[in-house]
């Protein structure tokens, strides 16, 4: 119990398919705990064992969280027949499978973009009943004052639908670099929270998800992973 073939967690754990990892064990590329393994049944404990492939460690996590500054032009999809996705800014190295974008930005937005295989996990930040808050910055083509904060705070109505509270801040003394808040994920909302008052989102970038800020040392188009501890914050 708690442990699984070695060729499957290696093919789980890597963008490898199971008959990659069957030649490497055959080859005797591949090292459990110092030794090499060519069985293909033999059994890995993911929370101790240490595993190598062509002498570079395989970290063994059950989940993949990976943090990405997304850039202008690119689409939170897996798939796109024509653009560039999220998924393919995901170095080799950090290939798994099963990763998928925990929320969509649109392609004209920028910043923290979180891509994971924890389904559940990527369910309870999104879903609204949960109210993991997401932060983003904007920039606007006119000003935003206390009229529209307040409004934002009711609950601004879009296409009949009461979109909950959401918190704005301006940020800068001419009113249009502001800080907004919103607890759930409808289609263009900012933007269309906004359009509701004439003004026009010309910017915007997202900036934390629950707890959790964009890493600032990380460049757009970049990503990297995860610590538990950040993870535990996106909650
Ligand atoms: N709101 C928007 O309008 N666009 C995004 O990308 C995210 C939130």
């Amino acid at each position: 119990k708690g442990r699984d073939r070695i060729d499957k967690v290696v093919a789980a754990q890597t963008s490898l398919s199971r008959k990659d990892v069957h030649k490497l064990l055959s080859k005797g590329k591949v090292t459990l705990n110092g030794e090499v393994v060519r069985n293909f049944d033999s059994r890995v404990d993911m929370e101790k064992d240490r595993l190598e492939i062509e002498g570079k460690v395989l970290h063994l996590r059950r989940y993949s969280y990976l943090m990405l500054n997304k850039p202008q032009g690119v689409v939170c999809a897996t798939q796109d027949a024509a653009l560039p996705t999220v998924i393919d800014l995901v170095p080799q190295q950090l290939r798994r499978k099963g990763l998928f974008p925990a929320g969509r930005l649109d392609k004209d937005t920028e910043g923290f973009v979180l891509i994971t295989n924890d389904g559940e996990l990527a369910h309870r930040i999104l879903s609204p009943k949960s109210h993991v808050p997401k932060t983003y910055t904007a920039l606007l083509d006119k000003p935003a004052g206390e009229e529209i904060a307040a409004a934002f705070h009711k609950g601004v109505v879009l296409d009949g639908v009461k979109c909950l509270p959401a918190q704005l801040e301006v940020l800068e003394d001419d009113g249009k670099k502001v800080r907004v808040v919103i607890r759930q994920g409808m289609y263009h909302q900012i933007k269309r929270m906004f359009l509701a008052f004439g003004i026009t989102v010309e910017y915007l970038r997202r900036e934390k998800i629950g707890g959790l800020s964009l890493d600032e040392d990380l460049q757009l188009g970049k990503c990297r992973e995860l610590s538990q501890n950040e993870v535990e914050l996106l909650r």
